[in-house]
């Protein structure tokens, strides 16, 4: 049966009652049940082998909180460093002083970037702001298509690309036309492949150059787990992100993907898709994770 990691040191740490320091062994012991617990949530294994390191030199000799049972205080010291590695704030997506904010999404296909470009629209025009979708995968017109149903389900606009197949032209040319018509936001909804390949790379480069998006959100399937990250690590290096949205959270995730996108780019999660619903999109909140990957 599933234990969850409070439970698993609990029982480390029965027979250390009395005791007034973490002592080695028993940290060590301790680390084995955390090591578990973060594969289980898919935690990517060098994250797992730095984070282990950072516990072990914050846990060994410390006093025991008088308040606090030696179980209780790994737990608080492991809830601690996952907070310090995901931060303990929301990030906000920066919206420009001078509109129109340029959001560019990115990210294999199938992880949720339509998805997520619907919801985020959504959520803008229900705060009043006036946005412009544009659909910038031209090798799949089912894609199109998708945006532009949800640009009516919405009754949000979407940028008509006419004859126009060069992808950093329709960018480029979608970007003017908002900055004409005072839009507040353009999202533009890039292509996506079923692997990383350079050809895409090399387009979203591109776009990226030419356009100058004040955010370059990288959209990610929870569900890949530990895999997200390496996809990831591709788009950073590659293209270079300002934060990620980590999509399917609502199936049975167990947030590891969050700690090692984070880990690895350094850059916020800075919202999670909770459904296929337009509506099942929150801000990331890194302390809601850590209890996921705690149990
Ligand atoms: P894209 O190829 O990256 O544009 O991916 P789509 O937006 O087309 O999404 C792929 C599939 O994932 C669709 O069936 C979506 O309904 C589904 N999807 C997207 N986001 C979520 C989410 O947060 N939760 C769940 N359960 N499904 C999602």
């Amino acid at each position: 049966m599933f234990q969850n990691l409070s439970e698993r040191l609990e029982a480390v740490y029965k027979k250390l009652k009395g005791r007034g320091k973490l002592k080695e062994s028993d940290v060590d012991e301790a680390l084995r049940e955390i090591r578990v617990a973060l594969i289980e949530a898919d935690v990517s294994l060098p994250v797992i082998k730095d984070f282990l390191a950072q516990v072990r030199e914050k846990s060994i000799g410390q006093e025991i909180l008088k308040s606090l049972t030696p179980g209780h205080q790994m737990v608080k010291i492991v809830n601690d460093e996952l907070e310090g590695l995901l931060g303990d704030e929301v990030s906000p997506i920066r919206f420009s002083d001078q509109p129109p904010t340029v959001i560019m999404m990115v990210g294999l296909q199938g992880s949720g970037k339509t998805t997520t470009v619907g919801k985020l629209a959504r959520l803008w025009k229900k705060e009043g702001k006036n946005v412009l979708l544009v659909p910038a995968d031209v090798y799949r017109p089912a894609a199109i298509e998708q945006l532009n149903t949800l640009g009516r389900d919405l009754e949000i606009d979407v940028f008509d690309a006419g004859d126009e197949k060069d992808p950093v032209a329709i960018c480029t040319q979608a970007v003017q036309q908002a900055k004409k018509e005072l839009r507040y936001a353009v999202i533009l909804d890039t292509a996506g492949r079923q692997q990383i390949d350079e050809a895409l790379m090399d387009e979203v480069r591109r776009i990226k150059e030419k356009v100058e998006p004040h955010e370059v959100l990288f959209v990610a399937d929870s569900m890949m787990g530990q895999q997200a990250a390496d996809i990831a690590k591709s788009f950073q290096d590659a293209v270079g992100i300002d934060g990620v949205v980590l999509t399917k959270m609502d199936g049975d995730a167990r947030g590891g993907a969050a700690l090692s996108i984070k880990n690895v780019t350094g850059k916020p999660i800075k919202y999670i898709g909770t459904g296929e619903k337009l509506d099942a999109l929150e801000p990331f909140h890194p302390d809601r994770i850590v209890s996921r990957i705690l149990g």
